[in-house]
């Protein structure tokens, strides 16, 4: 099968054989490029079949989306319903740790599948995967109906926060950068912005530099709350103006199911629900064997690009 690889930052297409053993052959129809690809392509991830944000149809024709962390199942963290911070999250990640879904096939176990409703288009169930990531996120902010909300950085991320939190009754300020940001801010109901306002109840940061988390910390109200998705890159250092208005910082990591919310199936609830978000943010699609030019677009932030999607043709 075909499978798309890096070594020392440059994307290779390489014939590997299919997958076997324990678990579920899935049939990819569409596989996403995330900003944390090219973070970690950079710091010289090698060898591991890329992609985490996949799905496809199982060996009985069954279109579902792949939850690509996985989970030891028993500590402490996994029986709260925490798997996010179960020390096997981050060491199981297909695309990472394990072979990911860059590929005509990937085997993943069964507790990672997520049956799609009937009607859902099989090239975006890709995009379950990063509308979980936002759902973790939004679910422990606990924002409330009739909230405001900032975005700060409208790549694939930050517009599916302001998607998410429209749907939950959210009024929301989406800080853009390109014309094509704020025309998909726009087709999602949200309002770009050049600048943030001030006295958001909850600011969402979806790009972790220093520029964006002081951005936050101005931009949210005395005792609001600043929701920080996915890793610091470098260093962030903090200041006083969080700590005179009492700021409250939330990381978020990745999706769990506790007792109150199942991330991973409220997104795929929202994906078939509100399918006019793939028009407003997969821009790109690739065939795999063009995953060279679908990873430099993806890198390149003029070119357009929210979200790049691959598929097997
Ligand atoms: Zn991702
Ligand atoms: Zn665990």
């Amino acid at each position: 099968m075909l499978a798309v690889t890096a070594s020392q930052g440059v994307i290779s297409i390489v014939e590997r054989d299919t997958p076997e053993g324990n678990g579920e052959l899935i049939a990819v129809t569409s596989s996403g490029i995330c900003g944390s690809d090219l973070h970690m392509i950079e710091a010289g991830l090698s060898g591991v079949v890329l992609g985490h944000e996949f799905g496809g149809h199982t060996s009985s024709g069954q279109l579902v989306a792949i939850r690509p962390t996985g989970e030891c199942g028993t500590c402490q963290q996994c029986s709260a319903g925490h798997s996010q911070t179960c020390s096997m999250a981050g060491r199981s990640l297909h695309g990472m740790s394990r072979d990911g879904g860059l590929a005509e096939f990937v085997l993943v176990d069964q507790n990672q599948i997520f049956p799609m409703p009937a009607g859902v288009d099989p090239a975006s169930v890709g995009l379950v995967e990063p509308l979980a990531v936002v759902i973790h996120g939004i679910n422990r902010s606990n924002i409330e109906k009739g909230s405001r909300a900032v975005v700060i950085g409208a790549g694939s991320i930050g517009l599916l926060t302001a998607a998410v939190l429209i749907d939950r009754g959210v009024s929301v300020d989406i800080v853009t950068r390109h014309p094509h940001q704020s025309l998909a801010a726009e087709k999602l109901g949200a309002h770009p912005v050049s600048e943030p306002g001030s006295n958001y109840d909850v600011s969402f940061d979806a790009v972790c530099s220093q520029q964006s988390f002081d951005a936050c910390v101005q931009a949210t109200r005395p005792s609001g709350t600043l929701l920080e998705f996915g890793m610091f890159w470098s260093p962030v250092t903090l200041n006083n103006s969080l700590m005179m208005k009492e700021i409250t910082v939330i990381p978020s990591i990745f999706y769990g199911h506790n007792h109150e919310h199942h991330d991973f199936v409220e997104a795929v609830d929202v994906l078939a629900r509100l399918p006019f978000i793939i028009d407003a943010v997969i821009t790109h699609r690739f065939a795999l064997t063009d995953a060279a030019e679908a990873f430099r677009v993806a890198a390149d932030r003029k070119s357009g690009a929210i979200k790049v999607h691959l598929f097997h043709m």
